[in-house]
């Protein structure tokens, strides 16, 4: 890690990378080699696993120099760089066991849930939901198998927000040893940081607001454990599922832009939420109150086409959190490995979208979602 005293996100964000380089260098330099010699048999023997490199799936200097920025921004121990946000999920959960519970909210990315039902088919792990609305439901579920709960919030697509520092000191009252996760991907460390609200691990897709460009794939898990870390680690570089090292330097590179961009995406969306509760066609927005992320519910599902086969500016598109403005169609896309009845129960319907507001100006967005609204 860094410095001693504790920086601001803004400061570790902007100087993401920097004075780390024994040349001086202000940007951090990008290392694509692979392999590194060893300048003799007893270092070789005596290798340091936390601070050398021997090969570029355990480490590389442009990764860990990414990996200690993230530790920063998230207060955490240890961070681990992969190369999507579901190979950060399949890390996150890989201490599961079988016959051990996974308690997850009911309304999360619509993959996790695909892995959730992997995991229970192919390694017996149970797995139950809980719907985000009573601490004393959720108690309910724990059992003495539980050994993770698994929350987002605000959730997707339905914007549900959680108390995290409640919620954990609830789980850990009930087992200290269950494993509190949180996928941070909508509100990023500017706006929460789980792990200082008692969580146990945090999980990034890196491909939406961190990257924040609409040019990479990357995962991200934050740990403040080192017993932890260090199980990780071992999968980590068993499984091999790192990060390249081109990408975590275009991460580095975007992570620096990250407060001013949170912070844009943030009085934008509140405009456009304004804009979007202004029209009739409108019957429901969801907007949680920070970052980009906008969902809203239209008055008819010939409405929905109208606006996805007519907006301009806006890209009917599938991801998130990037300069550029993103609309889709849960239902369809992101959701589209939810079951059924539970879409039905959490409102993913065919009248529902979903709004990643980008860094355009908010007026030119509320234009095209006007034009595409008054098409006909
Ligand atoms: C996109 C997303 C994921 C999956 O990440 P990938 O980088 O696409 O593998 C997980 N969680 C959330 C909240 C996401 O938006």
């Amino acid at each position: 890690m860094g410095s001693q005293c504790k920086k601001s996100v803004e400061t570790i964000a902007a100087q993401a990378g920097n004075h780390r380089d024994a040349n001086g260098s202000v940007s951090a330099p990008l290392y694509f080699s692979s392999n590194y010699r060893h300048p003799s048999l007893e270092q070789a023997i005596n290798f340091d696993e936390q601070k050398e490199y021997t090969y570029a799936r355990l480490a590389t200097p442009t990764r860990r120099v990414l990996e200690e920025t993230l530790v920063e921004l998230e207060s955490g121990q240890r961070a681990f760089a992969l190369s999507s946000g579901m190979a950060a999920v399949q890390l996150a959960l890989s201490i599961l066991k079988t016959g051990d519970e996974l308690i997850s909210l009911d309304d999360l990315y619509g993959g996790d849930f695909r892995y959730f039902r992997y995991l229970e088919s192919h390694i017996g792990v149970k797995f139950k939901q809980w719907d985000g609305e009573k601490l004393a439901d959720l108690v309910d579920l724990l059992s003495p198998a539980t050994r993770v709960v698994w929350l987002e919030t605000p959730s997707n697509p339905t914007m549900k927000k959680l108390d995290l520092e409640a919620l954990s000191a609830v789980v850990h009252e009930y087992n200290s040893s269950i494993l509190v996760m949180v996928d941070n991907t909508f509100y990023t460390p500017i706006y929460q940081q789980p792990l200082t609200l008692g969580a146990d691990v945090v999980v990034h897709s890196a491909t939406k607001y961190l990257s924040g460009h609409n040019d990479l794939l990357g995962g991200v898990v934050v740990v403040n454990d080192e017993q932890l870390a260090n199980e990780y680690y071992e999968y980590y570089i068993t499984t091999g599922d790192t990060m390249a090292t081109f990408d975590a330097w275009l991460l580095l590179r975007s992570l620096k832009t990250l407060p001013i961009r949170m912070e844009r995406h943030t009085e934008s969306a509140l405009k456009i939420k304004e804009f979007l509760e202004s029209r009739s066609e409108v019957t429901k927005v969801l907007y949680p109150g920070k970052a980009g992320m906008i969902s809203f519910y239209l008055s008819t599902p010939e409405l929905t086409r109208q606006v996805l086969d007519n907006v301009k500016l806006i890209s009917f598109a599938e991801s998130l959190g990037g300069a550029e403005s993103l609309i889709t169609i849960p239902l369809y896309q992101t959701h589209a490995d939810v079951e059924e009845a539970q879409r039905e129960k959490l409102g993913i319907t065919p009248t529902l979208l979903r709004l990643s507001v980008g860094l355009e100006n908010p007026d030119d967005l509320i234009a095209d979602l006007a034009q595409s609204l008054d098409k006909n």
